[in-house]
């Protein structure tokens, strides 16, 4: 999502005549987008920022702005703390950046643009593809968030949910499509809820999307992420089986394997219904490759709780997984719940998780062998002569031998001969 943003407030300098530069300290503008979803990321968002101060010493007509859910959580405390910092934008401000940057360098002084209205209207963009035209981009479906887990920072940054009109999204991936995008992933928090968030004018379900995106012809590749379990609907799952350009591959963020922790974190279901909805998935569609989020160490997370997430983890039998710490974020509830666990417990358990999660993957992985993939091809190595890699529609590295030169973009037909522990190899099939 911060990529799809930076590269909008690229397109939008560029038309507003800015140039990009490869150095910093050649640029008259610096833009840090930043993510403050756990503490880690805020924290390289701030020493990011503090080490442009130098530079600014030198080159004082230089103009610093910061994007983003740091930007919009800290407002005016980030000038204060960092006063060579000279614009603030929340997520909502982006399209105005050049005016924004525009009225900075005119008045000689800083300004914060961090308002979230939840009757914003996304506006329509056309992304610029004069440049060598990518063979997958990501297209933003909606923004913020209305779940409001107790752990979580984005309702707080990103504001309400708010779903882009359908008819932009479906110009958005045509205008793509011509410039030779094969691939396109939409993106939401919680891309169940499309279209349900109260919004006059919203005519089409997610689903509905779905299907109306997979018309367009030259798109062959279709993606989303990410799906709320409680929101996870028969409807959408039944897509994976109907839409053949759907890639099989479902990410199904549980976040932990214990009733009790999930209620403190207000997930809105059960680890029954979640397990329930997980075999009704492989009923429906049974190639789906799984992959999920987990936090470990959530404030008043037993042992036991901890083993019911272990537990899960070995039911499911994910093919991948990504595993956090639970780190306490600004304004959230779970900030001033009691029993926080120790920074050394939580890697304990982050250890034992990750060591299950990569002996299953792997496991997973070796599964495919035998098996004959559509990969669509991504680039060729650089130091291996023609040793290729590509991705599969569940999700998989794919690395194969070609003599011949691909194009990105390519669709191909690999047996699978081996299961590695981050990747498949395979045969190209003539
Ligand atoms: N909207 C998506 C994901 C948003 S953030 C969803 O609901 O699934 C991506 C992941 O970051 C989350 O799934 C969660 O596992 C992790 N995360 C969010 N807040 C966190 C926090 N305070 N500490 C640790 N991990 C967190
Ligand atoms: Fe955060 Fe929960 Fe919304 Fe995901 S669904 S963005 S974890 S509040």
């Amino acid at each position: 999502m911060n990529e799809r943003d930076s590269e909008i407030m690229a397109q939008l300098m560029e038309e507003a005549s800015y140039q990009p530069v490869s150095e910093p300290e050649n640029a008259d503008v610096i833009v840090v987008n930043t993510c403050s979803i756990r503490g880690k990321a805020a924290q390289k968002a701030y020493s990011s920022l503090g080490s442009y101060k130098k530079i600014k010493g030198k080159k004082p007509g230089l103009v610093i702005a910061v994007a983003g859910c740091v930007a919009q959580q800290d407002g005016d405390n980030l000038i204060k703390r960092m006063p060579h910092i000279d614009l603030v934008l929340g997520p909502q401000s982006i399209y105005r950046l050049p005016a924004l940057l525009e009225t900075v360098r005119r008045d000689k002084s800083s300004c914060v643009s961090t308002a979230l209205s939840s009757s914003f209207i996304i506006p329509p963009f056309l992304p610029d593809m004069e440049d060598a035209a990518p063979h997958k981009r990501f297209v933003t479906i909606m923004q913020g968030c209305d779940n409001f887990c107790t752990y979580c920072v984005v309702p707080h940054t990103r504001g309400r949910e708010i779903s882009r009109k359908y008819e932009d999204i479906i110009a958005e991936v045509a205008h793509l499509a011509a410039k030779g995008v094969r691939e396109v992933t939409l993106l939401g928090q919680n891309v169940n809820s499309y279209g349900r968030d109260g919004q006059k004018g919203q005519t089409h379900t997610f689903p509905a999307l779905l299907k109306g995106v997979a018309e367009i012809e030259a798109i062959e590749r279709l993606r989303f992420t990410t799906s709320h379990p409680k929101d996870l609907s028969e409807e959408l799952m039944h897509c994976f089986a109907e839409i053949d350009k759907l890639c099989p591959h479902f990410h199904l963020p549980v976040q932990s394997g214990s009733n009790e922790v999930l209620k403190r974190m207000n997930r809105k279901y059960t680890i029954e219904t979640y397990l329930e909805k997980v075999n009704r998935l492989r009923e429906i569609s049974p190639g789906t490759s799984l992959t999920t989020d987990i936090i470990v160490g959530f404030p008043g997370e037993s042992a036991e709780d901890f083993e019911q997430t272990i537990d899960l983890v070995k039911t499911v039998r994910y093919h991948g997984a990504f595993s956090f710490k639970y780190s306490d974020r600004p304004h959230t509830r779970s900030l001033s719940f009691p029993d926080k666990i120790e920074e050394e417990v939580k890697s304990e358990r982050l250890a034992r998780l990750h060591e299950l999660q990569d002996e299953i993957t792997i496991e997973r992985n070796r599964e495919f062998v035998g098996r004959r993939l559509e990969v669509m091809a991504e680039g060729k190595s650089k130091t291996a002569g023609n040793q290729w890699s590509g991705r599969s529609g569940s999700n998989h590295i794919v690395h194969f031998y070609c003599e011949k030169e691909l194009k990105p973009g390519q669709l191909l037909e690999v047996l699978v001969e081996e299961g590695l522990r981050n990747s498949l190899r395979g045969r190209l099939i003539p």
